[in-house]
């Protein structure tokens, strides 16, 4: 597949990532087809995407013109075969579990055409384990995106064991149609910013643990002490404390004991208390 070439984008799941990245795609001028297990949930997604559309009309960034044309290039379906099978790229943005993902590759290989490239926007697993599961891993790599997939710039490229050149050059291309910036990161579990990312927030819920101070006052200090847009409570209510949790099992399980995810954020899951997509989570919405 030339990166020139890419007229279908089919997205693997349409939650908090995935309904922004089919935002992001129809945004660019692909044709987009947003896939999710059930009705109710692609329902969700394309609300999700009705209603930034609405909202970058009334800040007088799109056209009623280009919104209406935007919105014809979205399909959803509830079918991971229907969703595939004219795409050039495939982005799976599925809850971040790898035997579900290992799964899903496997079905969207079956029924896309042999041309496809495969992303996965996992935040921290191995795209090698995926890519495994293909007749042709060659064509598989990850493109992390970031939360809001609307306003945030960047997406790590990353490259598996087997990733081909060519297949780097579609994903950077897609990325550089979306308007974003890319970097290219070799795998690694957590990549450059998930792993960051994960210590920072873990350290922040072990101060709040042992009352160092309290959720308002850590994100405070490093907001307007260290010049971090987002406290890290606020990020972590935002990306999903199971997100988060995951991810933090996966980097203990693959770099070490500096990863040990901090009792009070296991604690804050069970309760339920996901994040803002849950009405709570450090903070009540
Ligand atoms: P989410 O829980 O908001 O959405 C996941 C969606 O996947 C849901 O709509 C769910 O119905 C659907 N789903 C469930 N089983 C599925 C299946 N078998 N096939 C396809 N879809 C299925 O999760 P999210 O926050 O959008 O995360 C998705 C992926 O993106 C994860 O790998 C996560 O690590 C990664 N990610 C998340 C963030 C973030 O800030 N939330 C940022 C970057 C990357």
């Amino acid at each position: 597949m030339s990166a020139q070439k890419v007229r279908t984008i089919a997205v693997l799941g349409a939650g908090t990532m995935g309904h922004g990245i089919a935002h992001a795609a129809m945004t660019a001028g692909f044709d987009t087809a947003l896939y999710d297990v059930s009705e109710a949930a692609v329902t969700k997604g394309k609300s999700a995407i009705d209603a930034v559309i609405t909202k970058s009309v009334e800040l007088g960034k799109a056209t009623d013109a280009d919104a209406a044309s935007m919105r014809s290039r979205l399909r959803t379906t509830t079918s991971v075969a229907d969703a595939v099978r004219n795409a050039d790229v495939v982005i799976e943005a599925a809850p971040e579990k790898i035997d579900l993902k290992l799964a899903l590759f496997k079905d969207a290989e079956a029924a896309a055409p042999a041309h496809a490239v495969f992303a996965s926007n996992t935040s921290a697993l191995s795209i090698t384990e995926m890519a495994a599961v293909l007749a042709n891993p060659g064509r598989m790599g990850g493109m992390h995106f970031f939360n809001p997939v609307h306003r945030m710039k960047l997406i790590e490229i990353v490259k598996a064991l087997d990733t081909t050149p060519d297949t780097i050059a579609v994903m950077e291309e897609v990325s550089a149609k979306m308007g974003k910036e890319t970097v290219l990161v070799k795998e690694s579990p957590g990549f450059v910013t998930s792993r960051i990312n994960a210590m920072i927030g873990n350290e922040a819920f072990y101060m709040l643990q042992e009352g160092v101070a309290s959720a308002r006052d850590i994100d405070k200090a490093l907001k307007l002490g260290l010049n971090h847009p987002m406290g890290p409570f606020e990020l972590v209510d935002l990306v999903g404390l199971d997100t988060r949790l995951s991810i933090l099992q996966y980097l203990h399980r693959t770099l070490g004991e500096k990863f040990r995810p901090s009792p009070l954020l296991e604690q804050h899951v069970k309760d339920g208390r996901l994040g803002r997509k849950a009405g709570k989570g450090v903070y009540d919405y």
